[in-house]
């Protein structure tokens, strides 16, 4: 038998193919006409870089657009699919998805709209995917868009998109440094309250010279990992008081504990250093900070020590 049918028939088609009991979903091709069309790495330049390990509502879009299961969860079939999709654009096929690759896998879509674009639209709200951007993804859209202080125009443009992804603001989101360096003004170990905020979560505080962009590091690597960075256990692993400080030096003074600096000399008693767990060297996470820190002046700067993140501004 043949099907020898047009290209716009695509519903009949696919009922004629479920009557057949041949699967539909394999008739849409990976890559449609519509999705030719890409932005640019400007428009995408902040958005987060995703890869293995990478969690969350922006990893969803890409397994939505690159057609592979929908979890949220970057795994090896998500990587498989971002290869494909890499390979058939001509990017460099590494399974990351960065700058370029976000810019070759979105474009502004809109009601009438039936691509793979569109899918990632659905899974990303959390609707039913189909890549047909019907009444109820119009509606979806509209309502994410009131909810995020957008244009409620149901249109997913470069606005909508930087939302649903996650990106920072700004070039980076980076604030800079907030008012005088707690170097020039205090005692190691012994800044006062009003000097010190909380990082956003936890028990832990860093200088409020600091916290801004410790906060805006934080809210990238969420937007990547669904998670807030993990700090170390213990209040001391941000802002660490002078006692504190004494308590650690006595432990590695006898071998108990790992390097410490000599009391009133850490980063930790200025409130400008925080321990992150993402050791080992390597890591996805670390990695990942290796990577981006530096953009709100976040370095490790103790050899050794992968978890040991000192602000440097
Ligand atoms: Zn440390």
């Amino acid at each position: 038998m043949s099907l020898s049918l047009p290209p716009s028939s695509l519903s009949r088609r696919s009922a004629l193919l479920g009557a057949l009991g041949v699967g539909v979903g394999a008739m849409v091709p990976i890559l449609s006409a519509t999705d030719a069309h890409a932005y640019s790495t400007t428009v995408t330049a902040n958005y987060p870089v995703l890869r293995e390990g990478s969690s969350g509502v922006a990893v969803r879009i890409v397994q939505g657009i690159t057609r592979a299961a929908v979890d949220g969860q970057f795994g090896p079939g998500t990587k498989s699919a971002v290869i494909t999709f890499q390979r058939n654009r001509g990017l460099v096929a590494d399974g990351i998805v960065g700058a370029a690759t976000w810019g070759a896998l979105l474009n502004t879509v809109r009601s009438g709209d039936n691509n793979n674009i569109v899918r990632g639209v659905q899974a990303r709200l959390y609707i039913t995917v189909d890549g047909a951007f019907g009444p109820a993804t119009y509606s979806a859209v509209v309502s994410y868009q009131r909810n995020n202080g957008l244009t409620a125009d149901g249109i997913v443009g470069p606005n909508t998109w930087a939302r649903m992804v996650g990106a920072s603001s700004g070039s980076t989101g980076s604030t800079g440094p907030v008012g005088t360096s707690p170097r020039k003004l205090y005692t190691n170990g012994r800044l006062p309250s009003s000097a010190l905020a909380s990082v956003g979560f936890g028990v832990w505080r860093l200088s409020t010279y600091c916290v801004n962009d410790f906060k805006a590091m934080n809210a990238a690597f969420k937007a990547t990992f669904g998670t807030n960075l993990p700090i170390s256990s213990g209040s001391s692993s941000a802002y660490r008081t002078y006692d504190e400080q004494v308590y650690f030096w006595n432990l590695y003074l006898s071998g108990q504990g790992n390097l410490a600096a000599r009391p009133g000399t850490s980063n930790h008693g200025w409130g400008l250093a925080v321990d992150i767990g993402v050791a080992p060297y390597g890591s996805t996470k670390y990695n990942w900070l290796n990577a981006n820190a530096g953009r709100w002046g976040f370095n490790d700067d103790v050899s050794g020590e992968p978890w040991h993140w000192a602000y440097q501004r």
